[in-house]
């Protein structure tokens, strides 16, 4: 039987954080892999993140994942940080070493790009322009991971246009930014259309745009998962276009933390989507 001081803990760091899904995922997977382990959602204040962080690995804790606010101070206050994390300008992936020295990740570019590789097999990044909606914390992952997998341009719309001109700036050349307002006529021109804002989600506001530009021949997916079916992916469907939608890369993007912390490599099923669902 494994010793109870021995049992590792892992958790998700946030504020608020009563909404995040992670300890459902992370309880499934433990069950399904017969694994000894919990995951809490922690509650914690900016101005007690560091202190708590501090505390975590004298308590057992063998890592943790972080969300708003917390994801930029995490990359922070790290020993080590990835070259993505770093590139992202966020962590949501900490790692407590036996030295006690913190090790910081990014795995949501990870996590969009293998839920379109599971989800859109025949999308080839390769293979053309990609139009983006979004630069916020989101978009950055999501630019980064396009890159590296080798999307040759990415066409660009912000509402407020200085943040993506901003993203071009870190990124360089291959992002091409455009008003808001020209984003309907872009439409078409990409191979994949990816909606990294928070329209559509429930409570926001919809998404509005013109979308009547959008083709058979594209692939679409959406950030947002609650509605897992958004406004925009149901046009997408409807123009016939191959849709993907974000729940997968919210489960994806656990993946290398619980394989870190738990020692296994978790997979994803339709189980697992049902048992975040629940
Ligand atoms: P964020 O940093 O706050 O960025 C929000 C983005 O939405 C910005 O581009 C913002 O444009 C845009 N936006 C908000 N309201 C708008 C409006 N009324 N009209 C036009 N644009 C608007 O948030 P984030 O962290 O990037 O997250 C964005 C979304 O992705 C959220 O819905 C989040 O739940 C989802 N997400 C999903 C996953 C997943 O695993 N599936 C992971 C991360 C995030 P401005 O710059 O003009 O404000």
């Amino acid at each position: 039987m494994t010793e109870l001081a021995k049992i590792p803990l892992a958790g998700v760091m946030g504020h608020p954080v009563a909404h995040s899904k992670s300890p459902q995922l992370f309880r499934h997977w433990l069950d399904s892999n017969g694994l000894a382990g919990h995951y809490v959602p922690l509650h914690v204040s900016p101005d007690a993140f560091e202190t708590t962080l501090r505390a975590m690995p004298g308590m057992g804790f063998v890592g943790a994942n972080v969300t708003i606010p917390h994801k930029q101070r995490a990359m922070e206050l790290a020993d080590h940080v990835t070259e993505r994390a770093t590139r992202i300008g966020a962590a949501n992936t900490l790692t407590f070493q036996q030295n006690g020295e913190i090790h910081a990740d990014n795995t949501d570019g990870f996590g969009f790009l293998e839920n379109l590789r599971q989800n859109a097999p025949h999308w080839r990044p390769e293979g053309g322009a990609a139009v983006v909606l979004g630069a916020g914390g989101a978009a950055r992952a999501v630019l980064v991971s396009l890159l590296d997998a080798g999307v040759p341009r990415i066409i660009l719309a912000n509402r407020t246009r200085s943040r993506a001109d901003d993203l071009a700036q870190s990124f360089g050349p291959a992002i091409e930014v455009i008003d808001w307002a020209d984003l309907a006529e872009a439409l078409p021109e990409g191979v994949s259309v990816i909606n990294t804002t928070s329209l559509g989600m429930s409570g926001k506001a919809p998404l509005t745009l013109d979308l009547s530009g959008l083709h058979k021949d594209q692939v679409v997916t959406d950030l947002v998962y609650s509605p897992l079916e958004t406004d925009l992916l149901r046009a997408a469907s409807k123009a016939g276009c191959h849709t993907v939608d974000g729940l997968g890369m919210l489960l994806y993007q656990a993946v290398p933390g619980f394989e870190r912390w738990f020692g296994v490599t978790p997979v994803v099923t339709p189980q697992t989507r049902k048992a975040v669902l629940a």
